[in-house]
């Protein structure tokens, strides 16, 4: 097992030979990760399967709260956003409409000497496999010729393996929710501005994955377009370009480490009228962690044109129908969990030689919400801890332990980001009321045993 960590984080640490400090907290990151249960590589036993990843038991409820925190803010709380789940399998001519079998590619070169492949575009930041010293085309190796590569996996659907029976695993979830506008405006009386969002997996071929689960094959993401009258399109954009930032900065990230940056010209996707990615400064770089792009009204209408179908909205009041302009928000639910784990890590000195390794994750996204420590194993204090654990448990991840001295108990949660720890002591007893401490300043309160769960509630809140 160690072994295979060691492996893994050797090659992982081989991609960052040029940025030391970038080694040192991803390295412990990636180990953290393992060490407690938020993720592993994929299929670990049988060595390992290359960008894909597991998630452990704190790993699972980690992202399960990215997800709920995301849907929260999009759809939930907002009464012009309404939810859609769709099949990743979809009509092979979804794509060929999106353009996505035409286009969706990314320029490959291969090493003719050690016959490695890497991505053309980005090659500045890749290695030679052979001399990690060197990058690709520095080393005695040359470089094909770049080509392009389709990044779509494809597979087929029943028994028969020929070209009517291929379809694709998606590559965004976006066009699920185009596909599916005019069943929502019928169904749900919905009328621009207006959106429909999604959450679910996606899977591009990557030809070079990266990072830990920054880039990987097999991944999750969140999107939401949201239909506007072309005219409102521009204030649309900006709105939701600040809304994604704030987002990020509202569950803690820091704002230092984050940026907006609009897309000149020359980058944008031929669609898209504008676009500004959220970036963030993580140990390898400043990096795209979400795109908002203004869609204009291509993807209805190229499915129109495809199916013969008319995707216009009808505004019964202006007796106009249009095709709506499209703002669409797009994050990967893995990318975002890993910026909450890079902004939240920190090795902290407490002085006195005393150190602790936090996370400093929002309450709202922490694993587990409280540790519930009786002081000791025996005179009842177990027991009504355990009465506390039970009682929170309807409504948050809590952790019992007993194990240990009290500031051991607090490390290992501290270390996972639990933001609140309590403990039942003697005084419990008789006062009725536990010690809850918090993770980031480490202050202590004392709070009456029937208001924990209010107490929590508070805190909790994002
Ligand atoms: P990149 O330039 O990093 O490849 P992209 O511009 O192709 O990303 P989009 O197609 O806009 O990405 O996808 C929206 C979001 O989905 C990205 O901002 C990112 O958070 C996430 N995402 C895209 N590709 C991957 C991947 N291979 N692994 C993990 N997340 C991804």
């Amino acid at each position: 097992m160690t072994r295979i960590l060691d492996a893994y984080v050797t090659l992982f640490s081989r991609n960052y030979r040029f940025m030391s400090k970038t080694t040192d907290t991803m390295e412990k990151l990636v180990s953290l990760c393992k060490r407690r249960g938020f993720i592993f590589p994929s299929s670990e036993i049988y060595g390992g399967l290359k960008s894909c990843w597991d998630y452990g038991p704190l790993g699972v409820e980690l992202k399960r709260n990215v997800k709920e925190a995301w849907w929260h803010a999009m759809v939930r709380r907002r009464r012009d956003v309404v939810g859609i789940d769709c099949s990743i399998f979809m009509h092979p001519k979804v794509w060929e409409t999106s353009g996505h079998l035409a286009g969706f590619n990314d320029p490959m070169v291969d090493c003719k000497l050690c016959k490695a492949r890497f991505r053309a575009d980005t090659i500045e930041n890749q290695v030679c496999p052979k001399k990690p010293s060197k990058r690709p085309g520095d080393c005695e190796g040359e470089l094909t010729e770049p080509r392009q590569f389709n990044l779509m996996f494809k597979t087929n659907m029943g028994p028969v393996e020929n070209d009517d029976s291929v379809v694709y695993l998606r590559p965004e979830t976006a066009q699920g929710i185009f596909v599916n506008f005019k069943n929502v405006v019928d169904t749900s009386r919905m009328k621009p501005p207006f959106g429909i969002a999604q959450q679910g997996k996606s899977f591009r071929n990557e030809i070079v994955t990266e990072n830990f689960i920054f880039r990987s094959r097999e991944f999750e993401q969140m999107e939401m377009e949201f239909f506007v009258p072309p005219a409102e399109a521009d204030e649309w954009y900006v709105f939701w370009r600040d809304a994604r930032y704030k987002w990020f900065t509202d569950l803690g990230v820091k704002p230092e480490k984050l940026r907006l940056r609009e897309h000149d010209s020359d980058e944008l996707a031929h669609y898209s009228k504008c676009c500004a990615d959220v970036e963030y400064e993580f140990p390898f770089g400043w990096k795209e962690l979400e795109g908002i792009a203004n869609r204009t009204d291509f993807d209805l209408q190229r499915h129109a044109e495809a199916t013969g179908r008319d995707l216009r909205f009808f505004d019964d009041q202006s007796k106009e129908r249009y095709f709506p302009h499209v703002i669409e928000p797009a994050l990967g639910v893995d990318r975002a969990t890993l910026t909450f784990l890079v902004d939240a890590y920190e090795e902290e000195e407490l002085g006195e030689g005393d150190n602790r390794t936090v996370l400093h994750l929002h309450p709202a996204l922490a694993p587990i919400k409280a540790g519930i420590f009786p002081l000791v194993k025996k005179d009842g204090l177990p027991e009504i801890a355990h009465q506390l654990e039970d009682d929170l448990r309807e409504y948050f991840n809590v952790f019992y332990d007993q194990s240990g001295a009290i500031g051991r108990r607090y490390r290992r949660q501290d270390e996972i980001g639990t933001p609140f720890c309590i403990t039942v002591d003697f005084d419990t007893k008789t006062d009725q009321a536990v010690t809850i401490r918090e993770r980031d300043k480490m202050t202590q309160e004392r709070v009456p045993l029937d208001q924990v769960k209010a107490y929590l509630d508070e805190r909790l809140k994002f």
